[in-house]
């Protein structure tokens, strides 16, 4: 059923007043990246009335948007894929261990062609605000196209990492050359060569960007305020027989996957099981046998003790031995100083790379630290610091996102009595499990802060909470019920669950600043946001909760 009436809206940014058509769903799913692909497929088989939004012109969400040169997955290609389709899983081949995110975007676009999704998918098509009804308990959605969704349910599959960070850096619009960001790349691609770049950021995007711009840039100068924790990845093409060997043994690796604590086997090329044996204590090794694990492991040496992420100090004679890895691998050593990290390992997110190390021993490559020399101001034609002006033709952004709550706080979301979402999580993002957030019912985030998601493999995480949420939609129709909220009690015992997880680890210490933690953004509250039991502990939570008829949750 459809209407139409006038309607002005306003996010800041795109201000709308269009004939609008308003169209009655049992549920409405934002984003059309895995989580909500999955989504719609999921409640579209159940027999709901349900479409999605998406901003972009494609589906793919992350593997959309990150279209930059190096762009890749960390953990491995058999185990990034959606387990819930026998089918898939047999008909798609990947061609390397960890793919490249052209693949990835394919693989997304197969399995959305595959399932017959895009005749229920609204391409760009940006949601501004979402107003809950309490007297017909529905959400009434406006969008930046015209199109209005009146909705039971609405599904945010609005991602962790998908709010761009612009940097808040004086001059940034006075540059007159091109202006790239690893997380908006354009879609035509971007030709390097011959060009001399400036690049700011050396988190996950800009260490995999670095050593391929290096190949095409004649000057490369790479602007770093935080050295990154990254190792080789070690990828490399799938060899023959190997991907037929792993389909014909599917069912194991993912029954496998399932019991780990986040997903997958292995992050990049190393197993996460058993790895680091419980014995070896990094500050009870005298000084040449650490060092001899350094000859014997390599890169695997810094994290092969079982203190050096528990302890400060561990942590401290572990960096040392990254830094002695560094120092092994670049040539210039003022260089090779100025990229060893000054914060504890592990309070960032480990970082795997190709030849990054590597790139500074070329000529063209600068490194400016911007620990010594912060950058004053970027400048019609360049970028100057406290030290000097670099002068430059291209600047290249890889300076990251609003994470976890970014996306949905730059919607207008109005819960109960008009109360908006992002006043409500002005002082930490409350929410019980990461799916539901109390005040705001009917409404369920995918991956939401307070769930494993981004320290889990996110295709394991989403598939997850598709299913959970599918069969609690399913459980309410069964029942005759149309609402359903999170209880704020139930709320705030989560919350303070979640936070007693992290309680004295060093990754929501003082001495950390990270994303996961809203350090990168200035003013945002200091909370450690992904929740950090580990997905087998999480999901028998959510199992147990619903089986006892939705615990927690207020279903009228
Ligand atoms: P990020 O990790 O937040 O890194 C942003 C970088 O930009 C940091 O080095 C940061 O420095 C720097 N920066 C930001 N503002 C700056 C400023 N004003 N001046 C100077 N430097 C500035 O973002 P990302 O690299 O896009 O990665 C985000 C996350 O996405 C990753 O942690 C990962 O979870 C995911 N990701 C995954 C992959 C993969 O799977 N392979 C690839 C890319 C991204 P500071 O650290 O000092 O703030």
């Amino acid at each position: 059923m459809t209407a139409t009436n006038t309607v002005a809206a306003a996010d800041g940014v795109n201000a709308v007043k269009a004939e609008n058509k308003t169209t009655r769903l049992d549920a409405l799913v934002i984003g059309a990246g895995v989580g909500g692909l999955y989504m719609l497929h999921k409640l579209r088989e159940q027999g709901f009335n349900v479409r999605a939004v998406e901003m972009g012109d494609g589906v793919g969400g992350t593997w959309y948007w990150n279209r930059y040169p190096g762009a890749r997955v960390d953990v491995e290609s058999l185990e990034y894929s959606f387990s819930f389709s026998k089918e898939i899983e047999q008909e798609w081949d990947w061609t390397e261990i960890m793919a490249s995110q052209p693949e990835l975007e394919r693989y997304i676009n197969f399995v959305a062609d595959r399932l017959d999704l895009r005749r229920d998918i609204e391409f760009q098509t940006k949601v501004i605000s979402m107003t809950f009804d309490e007297a017909t308990d529905r959400w009434l959605v406006v969008t930046d196209s015209g199109a209005q969704f009146d909705a039971q349910f609405v599904i945010a599959a609005t991602g962790c990492l998908s709010a761009p960070l612009t940097p808040q850096i004086e001059g940034l619009d006075s540059f007159t050359g091109p202006v790239l960001y690893t997380n908006r790349f354009p879609k035509e691609g971007f030709d390097f060569t011959g060009l001399r770049v400036g690049l700011i950021g050396t988190g996950s995007s800009g260490v995999q960007t670095i050593p391929v711009v290096a190949e095409q840039a004649s000057e490369l100068f790479v602007f770093q305020r935080s050295a990154a924790y990254t190792r080789p990845a070690g990828n490399r093409p799938l060899a023959p027989g190997e991907l037929d060997e792993a389909k014909a043994d599917y069912e194991n690796i993912r029954y496998r996957q399932r019991q780990t604590f986040a997903g997958t086997l292995r992050f990049g090329a190393v197993s996460v099981e058993g790895v680091t044996p419980p014995d070896r204590r990094i500050l009870q090794t005298p000084l040449e046998q650490r060092i001899a694990v350094v000859d014997e492991l390599g890169w695997g040496a810094p994290q092969a003790w079982a203190d050096v992420l528990v302890d400060l100090d561990a942590n401290k004679a572990g960096t040392e031995l990254y830094a002695e890895l560094i120092r092994r691998n670049v040539k210039d050593a003022q260089t090779a100083e100025a990229l060893v990290p000054h914060y504890p390992m592990g309070c960032k997110r480990q970082i795997i790379d190709t030849g990054y190390f590597e790139t500074f021993n070329k000529d063209h490559v600068t490194l400016v630290d911007l620990r010594k020399t912060p950058i004053e101001r970027i400048t019609p034609n360049g970028l100057q610091t406290t030290d000097g002006h670099y002068e430059f033709d291209v600047l290249y952004c890889a300076t990251g996102f609003d994470a976890m709550t970014g996306a949905l706080n730059r919607i207008d979301i109005r819960g109960r009595d008009g109360k908006l979402l992002r006043d409500e999580w002005r002082d930490g993002p409350g929410s019980y499990l990461g799916l539901q957030v109390a005040g705001f019912p009917n409404l369920f985030t995918i991956t939401g802060p307070g769930s494993p998601s981004v320290l889990a493999n996110m295709i394991m995480a989403v598939e997850q909470h598709v299913d959970w949420i599918a069969d609690c939609l399913t459980s309410l129709r069964d029942s005759g019920s149309r609402v359903i909220e999170a209880q704020a009690e139930a709320q705030q015992a989560w919350i303070e669950h979640a936070a007693a997880l992290v309680e004295g680890e060093l990754r929501a210490s003082e001495s950390c600043n990270s994303w996961y933690l809203g350090a990168n953004i200035p003013g945002k509250v200091r909370i450690y946001m992904p929740y950090m039991g580990g997905l087998p502990a999480y999901r028998e939570r959510c199992d147990s909760i619903a089986a006892a008829g939705y615990a927690g949750f207020a279903i009228a």
